[in-house]
């Protein structure tokens, strides 16, 4: 199905600056809406139910999954995330632009359900700077950060399954690339043909 709205997907490995570039991209384009996911993770300091994720009990993600409420669904670092068909669904119909920041095995079920998702994946520079980042963050506990580093390179590992590579080196370079690449979607004839069709229509484009 060819939706009006372009879909983005973001993964990377805990730390590497995926939640960082994507709120940077939404504060900057507010033709870009988030999804928010359902997770079974606890909130952590700051963060706000409906705003970071949906956070649920088992219980009710169980009850989201037998209800047929996910577009993709998986278990990352022992708990489960989700996204809701509510989120995207509806929102590219009506060509809105959509982000998902979801993990690889969420990236890929994406993009076999909707083939045209222009899937993105996050690349720290090198290990050494993916583990200081996850420490200076400081929002997960030492075994939280071990296990996320222990993942990091099985995830890692899918990179070449996407569309697109960003080396979240220096932010502000990393957020030109990704804005790049948001932008080069919207030049795509369908999208031109849709966004401009006045003009497609006096130069007698069909
Ligand atoms: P409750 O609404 O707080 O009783 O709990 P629910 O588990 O039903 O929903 C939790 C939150 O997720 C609420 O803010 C709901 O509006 C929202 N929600 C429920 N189902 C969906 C869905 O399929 N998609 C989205 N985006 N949000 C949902
Ligand atoms: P993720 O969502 O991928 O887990 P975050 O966006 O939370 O990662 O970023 C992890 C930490 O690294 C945060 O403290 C963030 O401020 C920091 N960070 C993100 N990008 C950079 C960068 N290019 N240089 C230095 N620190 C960064
Ligand atoms: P965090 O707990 O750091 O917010 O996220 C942990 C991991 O879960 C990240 O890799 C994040 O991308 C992933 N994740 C967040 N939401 C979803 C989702 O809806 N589906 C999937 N498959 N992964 C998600």
């Amino acid at each position: 199905m060819d939706y009006p709205g372009n879909l983005f997907v973001v993964a990377a490995p805990s730390g590497a600056g995926k939640s960082s570039l994507v709120k940077a991209l939404l504060e900057l384009d507010s033709q870009v809406q988030p999804s928010v996911s359902h997770t079974t993770r606890p909130p952590r300091g700051q963060e706000k139910h409906g705003r970071e994720y949906y956070f649920v009990s088992e219980q009710e993600f169980d009850q989201m999954v037998l209800a047929d409420g996910f577009v993709e669904w998986a278990f990352v670092h022992g708990n489960r995330y989700g996204t809701s068909k509510r989120a995207i669904e509806e929102r590219i119909a009506r060509g809105a632009d959509v982000i998902l920041e979801i993990d690889y095995q969420g990236a890929l079920q994406i993009k076999r359900i909707f083939a045209n998702a222009v899937l993105i994946f996050i690349l720290p520079p090198s290990w050494d700077e993916l583990r200081s980042r996850l420490q200076r963050r400081g929002e997960d506990s030492p075994d939280t950060i071990d296990l996320r580093l222990q993942n990091a390179a099985e995830e890692m590992a899918q990179a070449r399954e996407f569309d697109f590579v960003i080396i979240n080196e220096l932010f502000e370079r990393a957020l030109f690339d990704l804005k790049a690449i948001v932008h080069a979607q919207r030049l795509k004839f369908s999208a031109q043909r849709r966004a401009r069709a006045e003009t497609f229509k006096a130069l007698h484009i069909l």
